[in-house]
């Protein structure tokens, strides 16, 4: 296995850096955990999408016909490096990017693809996920909000949650039943809904960051037009699926976790308790598990220069990263002591809370996108061939 980089590669890392160095703004970087908070200045959020989609980077790994770079699975990856090194702001309209417009190519008809990736990647249309519901997380296919046609139009009702930015999104990407009869799986449409109709209220949820990052989305005879259902009508979990394809193959946040790492021993210098024989075997062990996902995650993008498709090991991956992530940030409030336990705003804070806040935001992330629980199912059943829990 060859874990170095060619010179085209370091070219390419070269003109990264450049560009940051010239258009990422000071005061815009190393605004929260992996580049996120969730009270960061939405105009910030905003103006960082538009700068990354003039210069055309939110297109990177777009084929070429696409209007794309076609950057290769390895040039993804140092992409997304050299934005966390820089300490760059997660933008506004991430998951339209990110989830939305690369599904939209592949299963978008003619008219959606015209009318809207374009608007999504410059922020002029921003979307949120409409899928989790009260009672259909995990088990998605669960979900019970539903879709009828009436009038010649689609009216939809029924309630969904943890949706993201719901409260300053336009329109939402949304899964509804449109037939109660069939197989769970096959009565599942693909929705683009317009959030600023009368028949949707969105109500926001207090988070114990103190942040609303996301909220409820209320559907009351909300209305979808028949060139807003992607693919046909029961098409929606296959669409799902391939929502979740961009969702879980996320590369290269090693360099997050590692200068998370070195914050970690400054801290501990910092605070006096850089010989105390416990701090120092955690902040080893953070070292070491940090340099592990390196190399998990090098492996995994030599398979992805590869053409292999992810498979079981993006759960192993988004199992460990989460994990460990949690580990990072309790070693650091444990070192903060009682300071550890103040609000992130409290003016006593240690290094404006950014540590509290972490262990609190740490807490989502084996939660979303597949909680562990879910991904250890993952990994028992096919990775290690265990038969199905009950
Ligand atoms: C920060 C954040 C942002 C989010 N953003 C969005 C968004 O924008 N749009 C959206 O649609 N959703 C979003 N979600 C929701 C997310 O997808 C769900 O929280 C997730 O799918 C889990 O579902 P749930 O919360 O209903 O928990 P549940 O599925 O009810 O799970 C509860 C507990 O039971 C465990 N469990 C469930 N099933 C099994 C099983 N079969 N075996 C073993 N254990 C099991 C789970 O691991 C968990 O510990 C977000 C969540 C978070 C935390």
């Amino acid at each position: 296995m060859d874990l170095g980089f060619t010179a085209e590669e370091e070219v390419f890392r070269n003109e990264v850096r450049t560009w940051l160095d010239r258009n990422l703004p000071a005061e815009w970087r190393n605004g929260g955990v992996g580049g996120y908070r969730e009270d960061a200045d939405e105009s910030m959020q905003r103006g960082w999408q538009e700068r990354l989609n003039e210069a055309g980077w939110l297109k990177l790994s777009w084929l070429r016909e696409a209007g794309g770079r076609g950057a290769t699975p390895v040039m993804q990856a140092i992409y997304q490096e050299e934005m966390a090194k820089a300490g760059a702001p997660v933008i506004l309209g991430r998951l339209g990017v990110s989830l939305l417009a690369p599904t939209l190519l592949v299963h978008g008809s003619p008219w959606q693809k015209e009318t809207y990736i374009d608007k999504i990647l410059s922020g002029e249309i921003v979307f949120c996920q409409g899928f989790s519901e009260p009672d259909a997380g995990s088990d998605l296919a669960g979900l019970r909000t539903r879709a009828e046609r009436r009038d010649g139009h689609w009216v939809l009702n029924g309630q969904k949650t943890w949706s993201s930015g719901a409260h300053y999104s336009d329109k939402s990407f949304l899964l509804a039943r449109t037939d109660a009869g069939a197989d769970v799986h096959k009565g599942i449409s693909f929705f683009l809904v317009d959030m600023h109709q009368p028949g949707v209220e969105v109500r926001p949820i207090r988070q114990m960051t103190g942040g609303g990052e996301f909220g409820e989305i209320f559907l009351s005879n909300a209305v979808v037009e028949d060139r807003d259902v992607v693919g046909q009508p029961g098409d929606g979990w296959k669409i799902a699926m391939a929502v979740f394809g961009f969702e879980r193959g996320g590369l290269a946040q090693a360099a997050r976790f590692e200068q998370a790492v070195a914050q970690l021993a400054t801290l501990a210098r910092d605070r006096g308790t850089g010989s105390d024989a416990t701090v120092r075997q955690k902040v080893a062990q953070a070292q070491i598990e940090a340099h592990v996902f390196r190399l998990i995650g090098l492996r995994n993008l030599t398979q992805a220069q590869q053409g292999a498709a992810p498979g079981p090991q993006a759960s192993m991956t988004k199992l460990y990263w989460s994990e460990m992530d949690k580990r990072i940030q309790e070693t650091a409030v444990g070192i903060l002591g009682l300071y550890g336990a103040l609000a992130p705003d409290s003016p006593f804070a240690i290094e404006d809370g950014r540590w509290q806040y972490g262990w609190m935001w740490s807490q989502a992330e084996t939660i979303y996108a597949g909680s562990s629980e879910i991904q250890r199912n993952i990994i028992a059943e096919r990775v290690l061939g265990l038969p199905r829990g009950r």
